[in-house]
């Protein structure tokens, strides 16, 4: 086994992973920055076409304290005060850095162009035109990591188990894809940084690398997991017709730039029956949308293949060119004319509000263990505004690589424990498809675990998640061997059989409807449940127990 040590271990290159990174080398760590993927390039950040949100609007028009007030409203009375402060405060800092490092936000003037998202309630948005935002953010901080002494990069390392000593998190084992072999690192201080887990869900905006590694690498090593019912799931990506080369969420900023409607089968506008105020233009938040686009498609009234009408055609053919710029090409190349075609769209999985539970500076309960970005839980309670991830990736990512490189020495890594670890990545089993147990997994979190769940449908979700555990065995398929990808899939598996439990257990046990979490059965909200839902991983088995939410000061 192939042994590293490093001062702060970083699972995860992603704008949370590579912030962090930055952020721990540049107060003197020494970094190992790790990923599955290739460094920077795998995982949602380098996805993101859109916003990026924070108070930098021009002088006196924001505060982050009016951010602040628009993410509690959007959350439904459970975020965490305290990380949503963090995001919306630190969000400005880390945005002018990113500038500073001449990611090219665009520009009005002298100041950051930005424009108005759902859910916000002014103009707090900036981007990298034309759909460049993510792609502009990773390229940055790659670029940063790189010239920053003191980081270490390895990429096609996915990480299988953390190792404890004593109870303090001391490091990692990782499988090695590219020879299939074990890799073991001792480190100081470990910060997942791996990103959300919407890879469950057959519709999904996500790169396949988003299975949920880090809640169930966190919850192994005995952390809390919170709030891992509420999934959000993007109202309008893209369902017909085919569409190639192009993200499935790229409908999204042209909505609220030029006010696309959205029209039911009948081609009636519909938003406004779900009690919303859509009027034209797109104001109304991410989970009304996914409820009434639903709804409407189950009372027969969907588009032919069970969304709902994207139409744009009210709107001059000139404007559609200057707004669109050179997407209107590749819209063209897929054989779409906005001017006289509508498209169909429906809800997709698009990001994870749950996740691991860490305190204002990133740490878990347990010692020596952080996390950043989309892998923590709880800043945006049980909906996300738009534009709140990538900062929040970002914000987090520097919180996290503050705390992690402040960390003193720990216990040293327990061999003992990294060999059993290891012994697992070495093991021969019986053959198994691992791949079509994972798209069964995805059938039934999207049939069960969606948008709209019931308890008989969770229950019958969690019993096909036991058969799935025990046809996956305890063992990875056949020997270990170079890039083996039905062992890789048989560890992401595993994790993700973990994570689904937790999704649908949460879900289950939270009898009422709220933000990004819809009980067919319960269908109101019910103040009771202003509560947040802990997971635990102990002898017995998960625990989950719900405590209030901690008071907005
Ligand atoms: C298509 C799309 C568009 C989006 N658009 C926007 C937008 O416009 N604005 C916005 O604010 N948000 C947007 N989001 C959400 C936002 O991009 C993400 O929430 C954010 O980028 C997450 O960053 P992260 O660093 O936490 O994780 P990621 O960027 O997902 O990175 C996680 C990394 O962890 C690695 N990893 C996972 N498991 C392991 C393991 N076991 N071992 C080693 N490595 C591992 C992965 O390979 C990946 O590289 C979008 C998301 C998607 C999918």
């Amino acid at each position: 086994m192939r042994q590293l040590s490093t001062d702060v271990l970083i699972v995860g290159a992603g704008g949370a992973g590579l912030y962090a990174a930055i952020e721990a080398a540049r107060r003197g760590a020494k970094v190992l920055l790790l990923d599955r993927s290739l460094i920077g390039r795998g995982g949602a950040t380098i996805m993101a076409q859109m916003t990026v949100a924070a108070a930098v609007g021009p002088e006196g028009t924001d505060h982050w304290q009016n951010h602040l007030n628009d993410t509690l409203a959007a959350g439904r009375g459970l975020c965490d005060p305290d990380l949503a402060r963090l995001l919306c405060e630190d969000g400005v800092e880390v945005i002018r850095e990113m500038d500073r490092w001449r990611v090219g936000w665009a520009r009005d003037g002298a100041q950051f162009a930005v424009v108005q998202a759902p859910g916000h309630d002014r103009p707090r948005c900036v981007y990298v035109d034309f759909l460049s935002t993510g792609p502009a953010v990773s390229k940055t901080l790659r670029a940063v990591a790189q010239r920053t002494p003191g980081i270490t990069r390895l990429g096609d390392a996915l990480v299988t188990d953390l190792i404890t000593t004593n109870g303090a998190v001391t490091g990692a084992v990782a499988l090695h894809v590219e020879s299939g072999q074990a890799l073991s690192i001792a480190a100081n201080a470990t910060i997942i940084a791996t990103g959300g887990l919407t890879s469950l869900y057959r519709r999904n905006s996500a790169s396949a690398n988003m299975t949920g590694d880090g809640y169930a690498l966190a919850l192994r090593a005995g952390a809390d997991l919170i709030d891992m019912e509420f999934v959000q799931f993007f109202p309008i990506g893209h369902l017909a017709p085919r569409l190639i080369g192009m993200d499935p969420i790229m409908w999204d900023p042209f909505r609220y730039k030029l006010g696309g409607r959205l029209l039911n089968g009948l081609g009636e506008e519909f938003v406004e029956r779900y009690g919303s105020t859509d009027s034209g233009r797109y104001v109304v938040t991410r989970d009304l949308a996914t409820y009434a686009i639903t709804k409407e498609a189950a009372a027969g009234r969907g588009s032919p293949n069970g969304g709902a009408w994207l139409s744009f055609r009210h709107i001059p053919p000139a404007q559609l060119r200057t707004a669109f710029g050179p997407v209107i090409d590749r819209l063209a190349a897929n054989g779409i004319d906005l001017a006289r075609d509508d498209v169909e769209v429906s809800p997709i999985a698009h990001y994870h509000m749950g996740g691991i539970r860490v305190d204002k500076h990133m740490a878990t309960s347990v010692a020596g263990l952080y996390a950043a970005g989309e892998a923590v839980g709880g800043a945006n309670g049980a909906n996300r505004l738009s534009g709140n991830a990538i900062t929040e990736a970002l914000a987090f990512g520097r919180a996290a690589g503050r705390s992690a490189a402040e960390q003193s020495t720990g216990p040293g890594l327990d061999a003992d424990a990294a060999r059993a670890a290891a012994q697992l990545i070495v093991a021969e089993g019986v053959p198994c498809n691992t791949a079509a147990l994972f798209v069964r997994l995805q059938a039934v979190m999207s049939d069960h675990a969606g948008p709209f769940r019931t308890s008989s449908g969770l229950a019958a979700a969690l019993n096909e998640v036991h058969a799935l555990l025990a046809e996956a065995g305890p063992v990875p398929p056949g020997k270990p061997r170079p890039h083996d990808l039905a062992r890789t899939d048989w560890f992401v598996l595993r994790q993700a059989l973990l994570v689904a439990q937790c999704v649908i257990l949460a879900a289950a046990a939270r009898t009422e409807s709220r933000g990004a979490h819809q009980r067919e059965d319960y269908p109101h909200l019910d103040n009771d449940w202003t509560r947040n839902h802990i997971l635990r991983l102990t002898a017995g088995g998960l625990h989950l127990s719900s405590i209030p939410v901690p008071v907005v000061p």
